[in-house]
């Protein structure tokens, strides 16, 4: 007999993982969500649509798959513990328009993967309650692969959301930051509270929407050596942003001219610290580094 209640619902959820006897892997970040009202906000954010291609990482037991494959024309998922994948072909199988790969997405090759499976060249979305481990990684598997995703509406540690979004100046803002928004404008959608998962994490979480920019937010000659400056601009917290660099880049007589003389032509100050500089700031910083030849 075909069930029509929800995946998400928290006894149908119950039922699912008895009658399969799963049980939960914490190293997978396996917290699944069973409010369906949360899950039906996720997909209004992303704004799914038949005219849309979405791939999900880590389905679980396909609680937002379901949602997904509700409104978008395909939806991909990525799942790495094998023990799901018996347990998605029974929660899906009323959902012809969804492809489970058995795989780390980390180790995915998006661009072939979505080119085979998706049959029509839509808008990508990538939609997701993320495994927490590795949330910055496959943010970065993502953003540095080159398939182009239109909009991220991923679920994170509220923390790690607050970092990626935060702004020049706060506190939470760092190289993660620099590092997404060079490439998405990101907004924090909503904040999800810990109880509506099984098992519960410790921490709230925060759904975030990234959007592609139609070019990366500041223009750079070398992105390897803006991303490589910027690191090396937080290296520690509380050093100025002349400590860090010297640290970074060494502290003979050469490049400490190399450095000052870098800082005086963009007008940075050496005394600030790497929180306080824009962008722009350290895009110009960057690109100045890398015309004198370093
Ligand atoms: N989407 C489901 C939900 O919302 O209820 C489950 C989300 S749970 C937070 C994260 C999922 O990611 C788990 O199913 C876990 O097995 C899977 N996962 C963990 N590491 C992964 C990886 N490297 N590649 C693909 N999936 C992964």
């Amino acid at each position: 007999m075909k069930d029509h209640r929800e995946i998400a619902n928290p006894s149908h959820t119950r039922e699912i993982l008895a009658r399969h006897g799963f049980t939960f892997k914490k190293s997978l970040g396996q917290n699944f969500l069973t409010e369906p009202n949360i899950l039906r906000k996720i997909v209004q954010t992303a704004d799914i649509t038949e005219k849309v291609n979405v791939i999900e990482v880590g389905p679980g037991i396909g609680a937002l798959t379901e949602h997904l494959a509700q409104h978008a024309n395909q939806v991909l998922a990525f799942e790495i513990d094998d023990r799901l994948i018996p347990v998605l072909a029974d929660t899906l199988q009323a959902y012809p328009n969804v492809t489970i790969k058995h795989q780390d997405v980390l180790q995915a090759d998006l661009v072939g993967i979505t080119k085979e499976v998706f049959k029509e060249n839509l808008p990508i979305k990538v939609v997701a309650n993320l495994p927490y481990y590795i949330t910055t990684p496959i943010m970065m598997h993502f953003l540095e692969s080159n398939l182009v995703v239109d909009e991220m509406v991923v679920m994170m540690q509220k923390e790690v959301a607050d970092r990626i979004s935060a702004a020049p100046g706060s506190k939470a803002y760092g190289s993660l930051s620099i590092a997404v928004q060079y490439y998405m404008e990101a907004s924090l959608a909503f904040i999800v509270p810990k109880t509506v998962f099984v098992p519960q994490p410790n921490v709230d979480s925060a759904i975030l929407k990234l959007t592609r920019r139609a070019q990366p937010a500041v223009a750079v000659d070398d992105e390897k050596a803006f991303f490589k400056l910027t690191k090396a601009a937080f290296l520690l917290r509380r050093k100025t942003l002349w400590n860090n660099l010297l640290n970074y880049y060494g502290k003979d007589e050469a490049t400490k001219t190399w450095l000052t003389q870098a800082l005086q032509t963009v007008g940075i100050d050496p005394k600030r610290r790497g929180e306080t500089l824009s962008l722009q700031e350290f895009a110009d910083l960057s690109n100045q580094l890398v015309r004198t030849n370093r």
